[in-house]
């Protein structure tokens, strides 16, 4: 037996050779590598995944130092103030693992021409984004160009309720707009704003524009550890076992609760409509607003 395949003997006992075989061959995209993406990506490594792009244009900073997996004490400069560049640490967590692996670095941001390519060319997206605005932007990427879209979001209320979800969307049928309660209207609608009707709005409201952005909330170890295994659970069983595959898990943390969310898979929704239309579909007009 060779080395590599013993590397894997304990799980191929689980979902076989052929399994092993497909989570090679398949092209994975991770969207985001902050307090979920951190965890998800070794677990892919581990998994076998041989083809990767990490998509991620921030630096670390010192209050992500609280949930980053595998990052260093010495990654962020507290003299300086500044961090390393958080794809640098993507690489070095995945060449530690598998030396051989296919990973490309995108060091830039989700509406950027080379992330929409590598999105579009994939099989699977793990999307571990804080943004509601840009979740509805990979959604519909990912129906537009027919490719398995796995979302996760973990959240942490004032009221002291914590918890999260892993949303599935494939084959047109149910997305992030339409299953459950995926998207905060209000978010994506401010996030696809331009900077006047930010401001149109702040003075309606009259409120700073800046207090209109996304807010950086509580956010924990332990709960984006839970979140984001049980991701790469459904991202394992899409490949090896679609049958027992999941298309919305619900985590309630503080009730210590998973519940399995059924999804209307006949829905009327627009994006879903847009299935398989690629360049059709328009998603391209995104890039525009950010001047890629
Ligand atoms: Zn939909």
């Amino acid at each position: 037996m060779s080395l590599e395949s013993e590397r894997f003997n304990r799980q191929i006992a689980i979902f076989g050779a052929r399994g092993q075989e497909k989570i090679h061959s398949t092209k994975v995209v991770l969207v985001g590598f902050g307090g979920l993406g951190t965890f998800v990506l070794p677990q892919l490594c581990l998994l076998g995944v041989k083809h990767l792009t990490v998509v991620e244009h921030e630096t670390f900073s010192s209050t992500n130092r609280n949930r980053y997996m595998g990052f260093l004490h010495s990654d962020f400069d507290a003299e300086q103030g500044i961090g390393i560049d958080k794809v640098v640490v993507a690489e070095r967590i995945a060449k530690g693992i598998d030396p051989e692996i296919d990973i490309t670095l995108i060091k830039n941001k989700l509406e950027s021409r080379e992330a929409f390519d590598a999105i579009a060319k994939s099989d699977i997206v793990v999307g571990c984004l804080d943004s509601d605005g840009a979740r509805s932007i990979l959604n519909e990427l990912c129906i537009a160009y027919g490719v398995t879209y796995i979302d996760l979001a973990s959240e942490v209320f004032e009221n002291g309720t914590f918890g999260g979800r892993v949303a599935v969307v494939k084959d047109g049928t149910g997305c992030l707009h339409c299953m459950g309660d995926s998207l905060d209207q209000t978010e994506v609608r401010r996030y696809l704003a331009n900077d006047t009707q930010l401001e149109n709005e702040a003075r309606v409201y009259g409120v700073e524009k800046e207090s209109l952005a996304i807010g950086s909330g509580p956010s924990v170890v332990d709960l984006n550890g839970i979140i984001a295994s049980l991701g790469v659970q459904e991202f394992k069983l899409l490949i090896t076992d679609p049958q027992n595959s999941s298309r919305y898990l619900n985590y309630r943390g503080h009730l210590k609760i998973i519940s399995k969310v059924s999804v209307d898979q006949h829905s009327n929704c627009y994006c879903c409509s847009l299935f398989k239309k690629k360049e059709a579909a328009n998603v391209w007009r995104y890039l525009k607003a950010v001047n890629c």
